[in-house]
């Protein structure tokens, strides 16, 4: 006697584009989509979804799992508004007592996501002379714990600097060592104060562990366009097109749309990908109009109720909404192609989740009582049930089908 030809099946289910299909799933990967009125082969669990829109699962390209408050209780926000001034006031905050991450916000974090339907994120780990490795080394902790349930990138990250503090880049080199997946980067000018010091040491690091980059880019103006053509001309000479992000990016907020069109062409042909968090302000690069020129844009969350912001916007949803009312974007097809900054970007270009719904991917999926992409997003809605590779991690009622 045979069993089920899948562990589970889920019915009446409505995709992205619009098309109707029963999901079959089986050892944590979709096995098949069945179009209405199909001949179906046996299933283990069915659950009946009744339309209900199933969008792969969202991936958050940038958050701060660290440095998150929200275990605390409210902490008003002290900092003034200079990168340096809230690195310091983020370490004298460190200085006064230690909580563990995981109490400290890291946990309420990671559950708040997942009920948003985020089940991939790449977190950037502080590392300085402060924290040294001790953050890193939680932070693999809480990875491994939760490794049924979200992807964790893990990016090595210097918050205070590489050449500003000295006894980083040793402590960058031993992360990746212990196993870091990225190594990052700041300001090489803001920051550091030597631009190609700093970037030279980003990328032999890259190239020693033979490891991707993701750099934060606060610098503006000339400063940080500089910043931006050297990191394309030293991922072309080192051959890392694809394994190359910059977060920010805040300075294509200021190009002229002769030298944007310039930038974006050689960022597209370097294959290098834009984070961004669709800051408010002036600084927020014209999303839209890079996508238009080519280049990979993903979104991501950024700081939670931390030192450096006391946002609570959690979810990839949201912050799609925030994306398409920054932008103005109220079409159905403009709205509705945001899915590809929180899912098929991030996929595609930082191996973060499954990015589609579609045989043979990781079956991480979100499903939400709505008619349609576009109304996900502007109603900003949360997910019924997520599931990540293959299980039910989350499920606010959708019950089983008799
Ligand atoms: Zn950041």
């Amino acid at each position: 006697m045979t069993g089920p030809a899948c562990d589970l099946r889920l019915l009446r289910a409505t995709l992205a584009d619009g098309r109707s299909a029963a999901i079959d799933v089986t050892g944590g990967r979709i096995a098949a989509l069945h179009p209405p009125g199909a001949p179906m082969p046996g299933a283990g669990r069915v659950i009946d979804l009744a339309g209900a829109l199933v969008l792969p699962g969202l991936a958050d390209a940038h958050v701060h799992l660290d440095k998150c408050l929200l275990g605390l209780g409210w902490r008003p926000h002290r900092a003034q508004p200079s990168v340096l001034a809230r690195i310091e006031d983020e370490k004298a905050f460190r200085r006064g007592g230690r909580t563990p991450l995981a109490e400290q916000g890291a946990v309420a974090l990671l559950e708040r996501m997942l009920r948003g339907g985020t089940t991939s994120l790449r977190t950037h780990v502080d590392i300085d002379d402060v924290t040294g490795l001790d953050h890193l080394a939680q932070i693999l902790d809480l990875r491994a714990q939760w490794s049924g349930r979200v992807q964790i990138q893990i990016v090595a990250f210097p918050q205070s600097g590489i050449l500003r503090c000295p006894p980083v880049a040793g402590y960058l080199d031993e992360a990746l060592r212990m196993g870091a997946d990225l190594v990052g980067g700041l300001d090489p000018v803001g920051i550091d104060g030597d631009r190609d010091g700093s970037l030279g040491t980003v990328f032999a690091l890259a190239e020693r562990h033979g490891r991707g980059i993701d750099i934060h880019l606060h610098d503006g103006g000339e400063a940080g366009l500089g910043e931006i053509e050297s990191i394309i001309a030293r991922t072309r000479a080192a051959g890392l097109g694809g394994r190359v992000a910059i977060s920010h990016a805040f300075a294509l907020a200021d190009a002229d749309d002769l030298r944007l069109g310039r930038v974006a062409e050689s960022l597209a042909g370097a294959g290098i990908t834009l984070v961004s968090s669709v800051p408010g302000g002036r600084r927020c690069p014209p999303l839209p109009r890079l996508r238009d020129l080519g280049v990979a844009v993903c979104l991501g969350t950024d700081n939670v109720r931390d030192c450096w912001n006391p946002s609570s916007v959690t979810g990839m949803v949201e912050r799609a909404m925030l994306a398409a009312h920054r932008f103005d974007l109220r079409g159905d097809g403009e709205i509705a192609g945001l899915l590809d900054t929180i899912a098929g970007v991030p996929a595609r270009a930082l191996g973060l989740g499954p990015g589609a719904v579609a045989p043979g991917l990781r079956a991480d999926l979100a499903v939400f009582e709505a008619a349609c992409l576009p109304e996900v997003i502007v109603e900003r809605c949360r997910p019924s049930l997520v599931m990540a590779r293959g299980a039910v991690v989350l499920d606010r009622g959708v019950s089983p089908a008799a």
